[in-house]
């Protein structure tokens, strides 16, 4: 190991940049030193190593933050509720006893109002696509998912026909992860994730005593998704008794939210490590 003096004079902080244990750091001396009073070469030589340990502390510390701070929207685990319809879109007309119809766009607004506060209770990030009677088109909601970095995407419609929910996952053929897709085909990626994600609403749903019919179709705007993501149609809920739950009735929509619930805490605990926090 040589001791000489750098010939450019003191060290800059380019060393400090690489963390370079090697001679060059150890080289580049600094001419203040040389030969100052009281400082022989070995407390040099000390004080030098002290230095460039230090560094080395500095810049693995920065590297091990750099690797356990992910960017803010990995690190949580976000769910997207999309109300179907709203504003000038009603949606379909749900029957109601002795009264006139409900509109779909409330039916879905109040499941989404509902879903939503049993999520964040549970420590969930939640995205919703509206929070009003207003009108949000295809495009505006597929952004708004494609934002907020979600692991679940639901979307949620209502239905006068039918019975119990019908669970819906994109009919376009799965394609490898990571590859560059046109923007209305992003949910090829997540296809088999969205069934995944499929099966277990279907298994919770069905604990909680309601029928599930899973199917594949494109509702708008789920191929343009890139999360895992389903499509979640209420329909009516025949009773024992010859009447009929329909989608806006509280007492079912209640029973619904809390299964999707408990589907979501489920698929939390089998995303990676990194995306569980809330
Ligand atoms: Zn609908």
């Amino acid at each position: 190991m040589s001791y000489q003096a750098n010939p450019s004079g003191a060290p800059g902080p380019s060393h400090l940049g690489t963390g370079d244990p090697t001679p060059s750091t150890v080289e580049s001396k600094p001419a203040s030193t040389m030969g100052a009073p009281g400082l022989d070469s070995e407390t040099w030589e000390r004080s030098t190593l002290n230095r460039t340990l230090s560094t080395i502390q500095s810049i693995a510390l920065l590297l091990l933050t750099l690797l356990l701070v992910p960017p803010a929207h990995a690190q949580r685990f976000t769910v997207l509720l999309d109300a179907a319809h709203g504003g000038d879109d009603s949606g379909a007309l749900l029957p109601k006893e002795n009264s006139s119809p409900a509109k779909e766009k409330d039916a879905t607004l109040a499941l989404s109002v509902r879903l939503r506060s049993l999520l964040t209770a549970r420590g969930l990030t939640v995205v919703t696509t509206r929070e009003s009677d207003t009108a949000v088109d295809a495009q505006q909601r597929a952004e708004i998912a494609n934002r907020a970095h979600a692991q679940a995407c639901l979307l949620i419609h209502a239905s006068s026909t039918g019975t119990g929910i019908h669970l819906f996952f994109s009919a376009l053929s799965p394609a490898q992860p990571g590859l560059l897709l046109p923007w209305n085909t992003a949910q090829a990626a997540s296809v088999q994730r969205s069934i995944a994600l499929a099966g277990i609403l279907n298994t919770s749903l069905h604990h909680a005593g309601i029928k599930v019919t899973l199917g594949q179709a494109s509702v708008n705007p789920i191929d343009s998704l890139n999360c895992p993501a389903v499509a979640v149609e209420v329909a009516p809920e025949p009773q024992p008794d010859g009447r009929s739950l329909t989608p806006q009735d509280t007492a079912y929509q209640t029973r619904i939210a809390e299964a999707i619930a408990a589907a979501l805490l489920e698929w939390r605990s089998t995303a990676p490590e990194k995306a569980r926090q809330p």
